[in-house]
């Protein structure tokens, strides 16, 4: 009898332990972001939340159209589903459509547009304006937990660089006219009078400037989020600000995340609770093991909490991403110190029976 009181004595403090280590891992596990991309919805908004529940996503980061319907809101509420409203900058192609003046400039003076990829000046006042006014009424008028700051950089077609890509092929933007006058306005360069075409501005600057004209364009980026962030922080004290991030690590394509994309991770994590790199492995010709390597990149230049986004099913390429490599790639997602992970899309996620029992697997339990 002794001995059983003795072996009670010592395997209760040991099973406290364990039980209290267990539960605060759940309740780590708990404060994870399972969140999805969505576009559009057809069909029962019951059904659709009922099975978010199912699958363990929490949270909807939903485009404008969708947000603004008022029976998906009043249904994501009732569901506890957070909401984020995907708020895109730099990509306007209805903008440019309209002001065809708007569009950044190549470093060959082309128009900055590669297929369905456009991107605006990010100099021009009165966009910049526009955008934070827009930040503004969506959240007077939608009220969503959080905004979602998407093509917040300059112009490049990432989905299309892979691993093996000439930096020096990647495109630099923007060298208009409305771009140089600030660059030199806002920093001690002075472009020589000499120089005509773009070309030879932009060869110009590169070989004298490089760094002034790197910082002076992460400068306009973090800008940009800065105004946004704090646009909508006045309309709305304590929303949440996530900022899609190009998913280069700090040495990929000679630091292109900052000379191209104009992305500096430590400057932009100042103004936001997450940070959201788009790692589409798959997509980019990566193993799923890239996409932990990402994370963890990003998490030396700044603590933020990286919500990694990852796709569900090919884009771009012809080879099918299988379930293994879903499975692995959400796996690798999932690994500390990443703090949960964004499906692209729902649509696509809801096309595939398969993956979304692989999801459930792995989330749920
Ligand atoms: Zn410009």
């Amino acid at each position: 009898m002794k001995f059983l009181q003795y072996r009670f004595a010592i395997t209760m403090p040991i099973l406290i332990l364990f039980m209290t280590v267990f539960q605060s891992c759940r309740q780590g596990q708990d404060d994870r972001i399972i969140g999805v991309k969505i576009y559009d919805h057809q069909g029962s908004l019951e059904e659709l939340f009922s099975e978010w529940r199912d699958l363990g996503i929490n949270t909807a980061f939903s485009s404008l159209a969708l947000l603004s319907s008022d029976e998906y809101r009043l249904a994501a509420r009732e569901n506890g589903i957070s909401m984020f409203v995907i708020f895109p900058v730099f990509f306007n192609p209805e903008a440019l459509a309209e002001s065809p003046d708007l569009y950044a400039l190549t470093h060959q003076g082309a128009i900055a547009k590669e297929e369905w990829v456009e991107f605006v000046c990010p100099s021009s006042e009165e966009y910049r304006n526009l955008m934070v006014e827009n930040a503004r009424d969506i959240i007077r008028k939608y009220d969503p937990d959080g905004i979602s700051i998407d093509f917040i950089r300059h112009f490049v077609f990432w989905e299309k660089v892979y691993p093996d890509r000439n930096p020096a092929t990647l495109p630099v933007t923007c060298f208009d006219s409305t771009c140089l006058a600030h660059f030199q306005l806002e920093t001690a360069v002075s472009i020589p009078d000499s120089l005509t075409s773009t070309a030879e501005t932009a060869g110009w600057i590169t070989e004298n400037h490089h760094n002034e004209w790197t910082d002076w364009r992460c400068n306009l980026i973090t800008g940009m989020v800065q105004e946004i962030a704090e646009a909508a922080s006045e309309i709305k004290p304590g929303i949440l600000i996530n900022i899609h991030l190009i998913p280069w690590a700090q040495e990929d394509f000679n630091g292109a995340i900052k000379t191209v994309a104009g992305q500096d991770i430590p400057a932009l994590s100042q103004y936001a609770d997450f940070l959201s790199p788009m790692t589409y492995a798959h997509m980019v010709k990566r193993e799923p093991p890239w996409i932990h390597s990402i994370v963890k990149d990003i998490y030396l230049q700044t603590e933020n909490k990286i919500i990694p986004s990852i796709q569900v099913n090919k884009a771009y390429l012809d080879k099918e991403l299988d379930l293994e490599e879903f499975e692995e790639s959400l796996l690798e997602a999932l690994k500390p110190p990443s703090g949960g992970v964004v499906f692209w899309s729902w649509e696509r996620l809801n096309q595939e029976a398969d993956k979304k029992e692989v999801l459930k697997d792995i989330i749920m339990n």
